[in-house]
């Protein structure tokens, strides 16, 4: 039975949210100095997410370093 409630504890913690990393939207990573980066759909090269990560969409991830890589 305590086994039972140890794990009820842990489920229910886990479902509040007191174990979850902070979620970064898909393709996104978090650099060593805190800043984000994201992997360009167009040229794939990884670059750094200049705007507000929660404005951040992976559909619309382009690096802007050439004309092919805005959105
Ligand atoms: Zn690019």
């Amino acid at each position: 039975m305590r086994a039972t409630v140890i794990a009820a504890a842990i489920w229910h913690a886990i479902r509040s949210g007191a174990f979850a990393l902070p979620s970064l939207p898909e393709g996104v990573t978090e650099g060593p100095d805190g800043t984000y980066e994201a992997k360009c759909r167009a040229c794939g090269e990884r670059y750094e997410i200049l705007c507000d990560l929660a404005d951040f969409d992976p559909d619309y991830s382009y690096c802007g370093g050439s004309p092919r890589c805005l959105p």
